[in-house]
């Protein structure tokens, strides 16, 4: 059934302010990425080569993933999103027929940022075992990148946790020749992380971000937004327990007014 699955074509709405920190890797993403594909006739003109393949690495719940659709958002381009494991398939061939149908459609919707997350999983380190699943697999992707043409609006952005165990022949030159780290976050990062994230929600004057940001060291962008969205649902109990009781329908503004997330909450 895997074969079957469409390939779907998504244009995200992340864009670069919803993303906190990362300042250095926005910018390179934008040199590498977004002005290839809006500029292609500068860069012919020019006679730079942009890659064609990118490999964000870095510890997980960082924002690659976010990245990824941020560029492609960002660059006017489609975003093909696929996860390394959901390729693998038990069936013969099915693989490789899955990753041959995404670079198709990739070129057919250019310009295109194919995502790959996971990357790692269907492109371990060869060798040993003999795998053969996973030869296969890494060869069609290989051919795959090596078949993308020069300024055809196609680009493949891979992420992993694990730059370790690829298979070194990703990163040969014209494959995912252009490594970047994302990070995690440090404790500029997260008050820039904690800003996205409570952008819409309303704070209670003793909250303090800056506070919240030095607090929360070894938290990634994940974890971040994930206190924050636990934090509103603090909010809402307190609230709902509080006003229940006496809550009628023309207190419903009354309500929503009082309705704040406060520094207990996190
Ligand atoms: P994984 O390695 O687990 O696939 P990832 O690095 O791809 O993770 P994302 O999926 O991009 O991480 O991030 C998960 C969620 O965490 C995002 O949807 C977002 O809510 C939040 N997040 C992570 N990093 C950031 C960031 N730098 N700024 C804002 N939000 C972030």
């Amino acid at each position: 059934p895997s074969a079957l699955r469409e390939v779907l074509i998504e244009v995200p709405n992340v864009r670069w302010d919803d993303i906190g920190g990362l300042e250095n890797v926005k910018q390179e993403l934008k040199e590498a990425v977004e002005w290839p594909l809006k500029y292609p006739k500068a860069f012919q003109r020019l006679g730079i080569t942009p890659p064609k393949g990118i490999l964000l690495y870095g510890p997980p719940g960082t924002g690659k993933t976010l990245l990824a659709k941020a560029v492609a958002n960002e660059s006017e381009a489609n975003f093909i999103g696929i996860r390394g494991p959901e390729v693998l398939s038990k069936w013969v061939g099915e693989s490789e027929k899955r990753i041959r149908e995404i670079f198709r459609k990739a070129r057919q919707a250019a310009p295109t940022v194919v995502f790959i997350d996971e990357v790692d999983s269907i492109a371990p380190m060869r060798g040993g075992e003999g795998d053969r699943v996973t030869d296969r697999l890494i060869n069609q992707l290989l051919t795959e990148m090596d078949g993308i043409e020069e300024n055809s609006g196609v680009v493949v952005i891979a992420a992993t946790n694990r730059p370790d165990i690829l298979d070194p022949a990703l990163l040969r030159p014209g494959r995912f020749d252009r490594l970047i780290l994302v990070p995690a976050p440090d404790e500029k990062a997260r008050l820039e992380i904690l800003k996205v994230h409570t952008r819409r929600v309303p704070l209670a004057s003793d909250v303090s971000l800056q506070e919240l940001a030095k607090k929360t060291e070894g938290y990634s962008g994940a974890d971040l937004a994930a206190l924050v969205r636990e934090a509103a649902f603090v909010a809402l109990r307190r609230a709902v327990s509080i006003t229940s009781r006496d809550l009628v329908e023309d207190q419903a503004e009354e309500f929503l007014e009082k309705l704040k997330v406060s520094k207990g909450d996190f």
